[in-house]
């Protein structure tokens, strides 16, 4: 049984104020494997008088110094990749393939944004002013637990580049994998207060933040609905805002696109993180005459996802993170049949022989409307709805007709046709045929359209964020 009573404050793990005392649960066998005391608005006022400290002289580091910093983060963590993928995996019932891409994404990001470092122009001459980018101050970073260190990682790199301090609010579900991360943080040795961490509840700790008039900036990934309240909070004091939400995100399937390769890539975006990824592609539109082709391609490629035992490298669906997830996840599929849309294959309740954990079925739902409960909300388990279209205008309206706008895919043979489709849709990114390596494209934004968000990340737009341009009339001769 693993205890963590303790937050990372100033430089050290100091005892929780907060009392609350939250079980950590394995959800691949439904047992408790440790227990985490939250904390409350206490510890997250002490973790922001840190950061405030830690910024007067922070932000005045160079960049060089910096980089030097953000390359230590890299090491510390990719050093103990390893031990990062078991925990994950432990505590989240993250599969062997997803795991090894976040964590060593989370890695990567720290490098990354040493070289976005180069790309930025700190200082320049603007018509008769010298204009100069300066940290936002002091940022509180709140996260999910869909992808915990990843999330933190890409929100912690930019903010460090850019100058400011932080104070993070992680997901209460991923505290082992956290107490991981923030060993790491204190091994790369940063001066006391710049990093700081509460573990906590998002209606205490993470409330506090989004009040509190010494935080500057919050930057959230999670839900919508919490994106919500966390921006009215946050217009008390005008904190910018990173908003990093909810998705519902469209794979248009073009008719000359070939079905096999198309079926699988439905499957793997759709599938990707157990289900439980902000960008899965989760409603197929099928050209209407190619429907029972994909059906048949469906229907032979869903067995090939292995659902079980996170631990085994063939399995490629773990569990969801929680009972209440899992219910939540089982309660759609009800309203799916309710409302009239027909299970292809999967359906209610668990796979055999994997009661004991919070394994879904990989279920697809056919004769799906865009206007049913499970085409417009967000379910973040293995449940995909097949939509299909008549022609490409159509394909595009639905596609479209979502409050939703974080991520799309095509499948097409053309790819010139894909990307013309791709210019038409309203997300924040498109991809054409293929699952491109966001860390790789160390430059590109991310983020989301209307309900999906405000702002981006990764890149020169992430470190934007973090950075407030200031002009000083004259400039110098
Ligand atoms: P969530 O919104 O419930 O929680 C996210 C974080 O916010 C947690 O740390 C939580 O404790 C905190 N929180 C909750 N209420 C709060 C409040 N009132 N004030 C401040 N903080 C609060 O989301 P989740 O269930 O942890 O994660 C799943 C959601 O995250 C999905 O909707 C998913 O689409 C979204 N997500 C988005 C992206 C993206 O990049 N757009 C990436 C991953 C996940």
């Amino acid at each position: 049984m693993r205890v963590i009573n303790q937050h990372y404050i100033n430089g050290r793990f100091v005892d929780s104020c907060g009392t609350e005392i939250l079980d950590i649960v394995n959800p691949t066998n439904r047992t408790t494997i440790g227990r985490v005391t939250l904390g409350d608005e206490r510890d997250a006022r002490d973790a922001i008088d840190a950061a405030k400290k830690a910024l007067k002289t922070w932000s005045k580091t160079s960049l060089d110094e910096r980089k030097r910093y953000l390359q230590k983060l890299h090491d510390a963590i990719q050093s103990r990749e390893a031990k990062h993928i078991e925990i994950r995996t432990e505590e989240y019932g993250g599969v062997s393939r997803h795991s090894k891409f976040s964590i060593s994404g989370a890695a990567k990001v720290f490098l990354n944004m040493k070289k976005t470092l180069d790309e930025i122009a700190f200082h320049k001459a603007v018509g008769q002013a010298d204009v100069t980018l300066k940290p936002v101050g002091v940022a509180g970073l709140i996260t999910p637990w869909n992808s915990a260190i990843f999330m933190v990682c890409n929100k912690v790199a930019p903010a460090l580049a850019a100058g400011c301090t932080v104070v993070i609010k992680p997901s209460e579900l991923s505290a082992l994998q956290i107490q991981l991360l923030v060993e790491c943080f204190d091994a790369a040795g940063l001066p006391p207060g710049v990093i700081n961490l509460v573990h906590g509840r998002g209606e205490v700790v993470g409330n506090e933040l989004t009040l509190n008039p010494d935080i500057d900036k919050i930057s959230f990934t999670g839900s919508t609905t919490v994106g919500k309240s966390i921006m009215r909070n946050a217009a008390e004091t005008i904190k910018r805002v990173t908003l990093e939400l909810g998705g519902k995100s469209a794979h248009i399937i073009l008719d000359d696109a070939d079905i096999d390769k198309a079926v699988a890539f439905t499957l793997t975006t759709g599938f990707m993180n157990n289900g439980q990824a902000c960008i899965a592609g989760s409603r197929i539109l099928v050209p209407e005459h190619k429907l029972e082709a994909v059906k048949d391609a469906l229907l032979k490629a869903v067995p090939t996802w292995k659902v079980g035992d996170p631990t085994k490298d063939d399995t490629l669906l773990g569990p969801l993170v929680t009972e209440k997830q899992y219910n939540r996840v089982q309660a759609y599929i009800h309203k799916g049949i309710e409302e009239g849309a027909e299970i292809l294959i999967g359906g209610k309740g668990q796979p055999k022989g994997l009661e004991a954990g919070n394994f879904v079925q990989p279920t697809i739902f056919v004769n799906v409307r865009n206007d049913m409960t499970i085409a417009r909300e967000e379910i973040f388990g293995p449940v995909l709805s097949v939509i299909t279209y008549k022609t490409e205008e159509d394909a595009i309206r639905i596609a479209n007709d979502s409050i939703y706008g974080l991520q799309a895919w095509i499948s097409c043979g053309d790819p010139e046709r894909g990307r013309k489709i791709a210019d038409r849709i309203e997300a924040g990114v498109v991809m054409v045929n293929q699952v491109f390596d966001m860390f790789d494209e160390a430059g590109a934004p991310a983020g989301g359209f209307k309900q999906s968000g405000i702002g981006r990340e990764f890149g020169t737009y992430g470190l934007s964020s973090y950075l407030e341009p200031q002009a000083i009339f004259p400039k110098r001769a």
